[in-house]
């Protein structure tokens, strides 16, 4: 599609906040996804790739520079051993963990219904349910803004960590495709309690995981849902703090904390937010954003809310947790001309 001018941000994002862009191009196709990008950079123009917008806050000044739409599709299954696929980068990931279940294979199932596209996954190494992307990911295909050439470079160059890699803090480029290596079974392994619990079992047809994890993620707005508030939203808002083991001690005897490594301690955030007296469905006095009343997690657009008013509640947040405790909440999404500052 042509360049469109002056399309207002808050359309493109899943919070529905975010000012105007000068040009907004939506490539759907690789060549069109290349063209856009070295045009833009060689013009010298301000950029930002866009997949699903679920995980940025824009700011309500928008952005003075050109928005590239990733829109393009393919799924394809690689010669070799095993399940290793190619997937285009603006293919819904959702879509393509609904595909991998109905084929039987493995490996993704934990991650469904988390929104957005493909090539976004690597940036914060999306991750639920006991499953992240770095567990499955072989390489990426990259287009590198510093260079213009395009890289295959393997996941574990990726810096992929708990919500981050190398490409969240910085190396400039687009994500143009992702590989994937699955295991040709359909039987999982659930990792994660809550999940097994639910489900009565350790492990399960991919497919009863899969429908296990909807189920869960829809009870707390945490699927896409037109007929669901709670879902206008960009996820979870705050990661959760790893902290020292010795700065851990300090803290409340029952504040749950799991060791990361043998001096870190991961806490949790929704536990502090509550704790510190933030409940479900919490608003300032006359605001339109508010906790989602199904998580504490989640900051939600109640309905022609600015991202000033996001910043409110989540600056909010930040205060009472950083008084009551001594942590500062670290932001997940990537913000755009927005700042907690
Ligand atoms: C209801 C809800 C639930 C969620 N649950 C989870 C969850 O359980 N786990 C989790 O990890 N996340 C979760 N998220 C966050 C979000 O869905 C993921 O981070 C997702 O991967 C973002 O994809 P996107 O296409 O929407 O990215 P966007 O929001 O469009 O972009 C996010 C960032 O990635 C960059 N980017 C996007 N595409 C590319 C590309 N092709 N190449 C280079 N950079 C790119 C953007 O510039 C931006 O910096 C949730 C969000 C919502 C709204």
């Amino acid at each position: 599609m042509g360049p469109e001018a002056g399309l207002n941000l808050s359309e493109l994002t899943t919070l529905r906040v975010g000012g105007p862009a000068a040009t907004v191009i939506t490539a759907a196709t690789r060549d069109e996804l290349v063209d856009a990008a070295l045009t833009t950079w060689a013009a010298g123009d301000e950029w930002l790739v866009l997949g699903g917008g679920s995980n940025v806050v824009i700011g309500d000044d928008g952005f003075e520079g050109t928005v590239i739409r990733v829109a393009t599709r393919g799924i394809e299954r690689l010669p070799g051993d095993g399940v290793l696929l190619r997937v285009e980068a603006g293919e819904p990931w959702d879509g393509l963990v609904a595909h991998t279940v109905a084929q039987g294979w493995s490996g993704i199932e934990a991650l469904s219904g988390i929104p957005g596209s493909s090539g976004a996954a690597p940036i914060q190494n999306i991750g639920a349910y006991g499953q992240e992307l770095s567990d499955v990911l072989v390489a990426v295909e990259f287009l590198d803004y510093v260079t213009g050439d395009r890289q295959r470079i393997p996941a574990a160059e990726l810096g992929l960590g708990y919500r981050t890699s190398a490409i969240k803090a910085g190396r400039s480029g687009i994500v143009l495709a992702i590989e994937l290596r699955l295991r040709e079974t359909a039987d999982g392994v659930i990792r994660y309690p809550q999940l097994a619990s639910a489900l009565g079992v350790e492990s399960a047809p991919v497919a009863q995981i899969r429908d296990g994890v909807l189920a869960l993620r829809g009870a707390k707005g945490m699927v896409l849902d037109p007929h669901d508030p709670d879902s206008v939203s960009c996820g979870s808002f705050f990661t959760n703090p790893i902290v020292s083991e010795n700065f851990a001690r300090g803290l409340p005897a029952e504040t749950p904390q799991w060791l990361v490594d043998d001096v870190d301690v991961k806490l949790s955030a929704a536990w502090l937010i509550e704790q510190a007296g933030i409940t479900r469905g919490f608003r300032l006095p006359g605001s339109r954003v508010a906790i989602s009343s199904k998580h504490t997690l989640a900051i939600t657009n109640t309905g022609g809310a600015t991202a000033d008013e996001i910043g409110q509640l989540a600056r909010f947040v930040q205060q009472r947790v950083q008084a009551d405790f001594g942590v500062i909440l670290q932001p997940e999404p990537v913000f755009v001309g927005f700042s907690l500052l």
